[in-house]
């Protein structure tokens, strides 16, 4: 019996296109002669264990198997010995060859599964991503398996009282009806339904309200009626509870199952295989929902594709929008990614054809856009941010019997404490940023490590006795309203006023009773919810967002105040006309103007040419490689390094003058929890080239010795450059 010779070049998965070239393949670290070639025919296990090293690990079977080789699927979990530890990892593939010296191999422990809990075609787009992302692929896969599974337990469902994660029909209060679709609505239903059996994306890009869930609602039920199962991402479950019962109201005698991080391991594991054994007909779910196997896929919807949560920040970085697009290609079904607002990439695709563009351009029934004003408050004098027009406004709506909604960037009571005397300011001794002051209780804290103090009742610099509230936040805006309106309710929605577990279902109940008053809160407002008794919606001001450092500063500023907008005036009662008040002193930027006079997409498409000419994303690929160190010189030394080996490999790189390189610059926030933080940011036109470029430069940082007290990481597609 012959054997094949070693593959010493890619360990894992399927060609892909973006995969790196013959010539770059990475190196094993431990091939140090000839690849071995065997003359029994022993069978190697090639796992991948979770570890930080990207690459995968030989074994040969556990001493004691009676298991035919080739009967093992990869993708089933096999329990090894790594170092001094027992770890459980995925079997890629078994093979004949090894570039290990045989005598050296270690036997598996244990094969954990008879039959692969992950189709082949997951199993492969898993591997996709942990390359296309530049992450170790043991890591990867083992972030992608349920908690319940990354053990030695059994893939069995075990059910006890506390575990319904499928909803009950009976928490149900009435089945809801299909409503009549408008013609706009029919027409994007029927192009999707059309292409139930293979492969399409579509863009449902619809202004908000104009009845998007109404479509994914008909389009799944055509899908369950096929005997297929669909998959559902939504941002933040948690924060659209209605979305959530419009589900279980419309699909009173289906099953649903429901994944977010608020499940116990239990919860989430009998989801998990509750979806991957095809009993679930529908998963709804946030970001790492994508990866959820199922046994008979046939839509994947994405609502608010352009929500910066699909991104992962940390970690295994990967994009839920992104992989969806891949996985609905490899399982050949349809794709819908909907928003009001999509990001400028998904646009970006629709307008060049490769999704299909479906357009909505108004709300059904009585309900219509509301009118929205900029408010120009550089020569006024505001009171604690708000002018004397927008307090009338408010008093007007709400003595309508109506809702106010106030839309603040900011939590706590102001974001800055400053001595008047000698203009010192309170700062967190471990991040470049300020400490913002709270009042209920009162302290400051930074938000970005969590570090809290007690306020100073003096300067520390001058001694002097006058402390200012400089700027305005959530907590000090509401006691300002209520102090105008002593008679209304004021009701705070941000994260600190529903830390507890009901907390926003119980404001949420009380703003839907639909009786006047004033909300008052952060971005948690603006996502998705539907309140129809709320007919003006104020920003408090629009200009933080209008000078961002952020290459996609503007794109997120026009999202967020085309998001906050819609939630008023969605109510069918034609009385109920929605206004919006926009505060800002810079009423005469030509970004704010675009987006006022003509609308979202106007602006998208002026931001696309500015893009497109810049070569930034989507007209190039970006990736930022990220250092971060207690010592406040080595990351920039470190990504000089990691710059100079770049350009090395570039030379030998047959398009390599294609990627540019800039950096080492330090991070917007160079110092956070203590850590210095720099960054190198790396570009191309042509995607192939930085993804060979990245496998490789990875492979080389890994075993830099700096490595010890440097933190690094790289984030391919990068959503904010924080
Ligand atoms: P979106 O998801 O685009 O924000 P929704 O699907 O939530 O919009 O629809 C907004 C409101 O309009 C909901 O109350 C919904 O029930 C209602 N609606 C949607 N489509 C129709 C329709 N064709 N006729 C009447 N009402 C509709
Ligand atoms: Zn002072
Ligand atoms: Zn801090």
């Amino acid at each position: 019996m012959s054997a094949r010779p070693a593959n010493a070049g890619e360990p894992f998965g399927p060609k892909e296109p973006f995969g790196p070239k013959e010539s770059f393949s990475p190196k094993e670290p431990f091939s140090p002669e000839e690849p071995f070639s065997l003359e029994e025919p022993v069978r190697i296990l090639r796992v991948a264990v979770p570890s930080p090293l990207r690459r995968s690990f030989d074994y040969t079977l556990p001493t004691d198997s009676t298991t035919a080789p080739d009967s093992l699927q990869p993708g089933i979990r096999v329990r090894v010995p790594f170092g001094n530890r027992e770890l459980t990892g995925i079997l890629l593939e078994v093979s004949d060859t090894t570039s290990v010296n045989l005598n050296k191999l270690k036997p598996a422990i244990e094969i954990l599964d008879q039959t692969s809990l992950i189709p082949a075609h997951l199993l492969s787009l898993w591997l996709w991503a942990a390359r296309y992302y530049q992450h170790p692929v043991g890591d990867a896969l083992h972030t992608l398996l349920p908690t319940g599974l990354r053990g030695k337990a059994q893939a069995n469902i075990k059910k006890r009282k506390n575990d319904a994660v499928l909803d009950d029909a009976a928490e149900a209060d009435h089945p809801d009806r299909e409503d009549e679709l408008t013609s706009e609505q029919q027409q994007a239903r029927n192009d999707i339904c059309a292409m139930s059996d293979q492969f399409q994306c579509f863009l449902l890009d619809g202004v908000t309200g104009s009845g998007k869930t109404e479509i994914y609602l008909q389009v799944i039920n055509d899908t369950l009626s096929h005997n297929r199962q669909v998959l559902v991402l939504v941002p933040e479950i948690s924060l659209t509870p209605q979305t959530l019962a419009r589900f279980r109201q419309r699909f009173v005698d289906r099953s649903i199952a429901v994944m977010h991080s608020g499940l116990t391991p239990r919860q989430r594991l009998n989801a998990w295989l509750l979806a991957a054994k095809g009993d679930a007909d529908i998963v709804i779910g946030t970001r790492s929902a994508i990866f959820t196997p199922l046994a008979r896929p046939g839509l994947i919807v994405i609502d608010e594709e352009h929500d910066s949560s699909f991104k992962q920040q940390d970690g295994f970085r990967y994009s839920a929008r992104d992989l969806g697009v891949m996985r609905a290609q490899r399982e050949s079904i349809p794709i819908v990614l909907g928003s009001a607002t999509p990001s400028l990439e998904s646009l970006h695709n629709a307008l060049s054809g490769r999704y299909q563009h479906l357009r909505l351009t108004r709300r059904p029934g009585n309900a219509r856009l509301p009118v929205t004003r900029l408010l120009d408050t550089a020569q006024q004098t505001l009171e604690e941010g708000f002018s004397s027009e927008l307090i009338q406004s408010i008093r007007q709506h709400i003595d309508k019997g109506n809702q106010a909604l106030v839309f603040i960037n900011r939590r706590g009571f102001a974001p800055v404490l400053q001595c008047r005397d000698c203009g010192w300011t309170a700062e967190c001794l471990h991040c470049d940023a300020r400490m913002t002051l709270h009042r209920t209780p009162a302290h400051l804290r930074c938000h970005h490590c969590e570090r809290r103090q007690p306020v100073h009742t003096h300067c520390p610099e001058c001694q002097g006795k006058s402390m200012l509230a400089v700027g305005i936040g959530t907590e000090r805006s509401e006691a300002l309203l209520q102090r105008h309106f002593p008679d209304t309710r004021v009701i705070r929605v941000d994260r600190d006023a529903t830390s507890r577990k009901n907390d926003l279902n119980d404001l949420l109940a009380e703003i839907n009773q639909g009786g006047p008053c004033i909300l008052v809160g952060t971005q948690m407002l603006a996502k998705g919810h539907h309140f129809p008794a709320v007919t003006l919606v104020a920003v408090l001001d629009a200009d933080s967002g209008l000078f961002s450092a952020d290459f996609r500063g503007q794109e997120f500023m026009a999202q967020l105040l085309v998001q906050v907008s819609g939630r008023a005036g969605r109510s069918d009662d034609a009385g109920k006309v929605g206004e919006v008040l926009i505060q800002t002193r810079h009423s005469t930027h030509q970004s704010l103007q675009t987006l006022i006079n003509q609308g979202y997409h106007a602006l998208a498409e002026q931001l696309l040419s500015e893009r497109r000419l810049a070569a930034m994303p989507p007209f190039a690929a970006m990736a930022l490689l990220r250092a971060e160190a207690m010592n406040a010189a080595a990351p920039a030394q470190f990504l000089h390094t990691a710059r100079l080996q770049a350009e090395q490999l570039l030379t030998q790189m047959p398009d390599g003058h294609q990627v540019q390189i800039s950096g080492p610059l330090p991070a917007p926030m160079e110092k956070r929890a203590n850590r210095y933080r720099q960054q190198l940011i790396l570009r191309s036109t042509h995607r192939a080239n930085l993804q060979n470029l990245l496998s490789v430069l990875c492979q080389q940082l890994e075993q830099m010795s700096t490595q010890r007290s440097v933190r690094w990481s790289v984030d391919v597609d990068p959503q904010d450059m924080i």
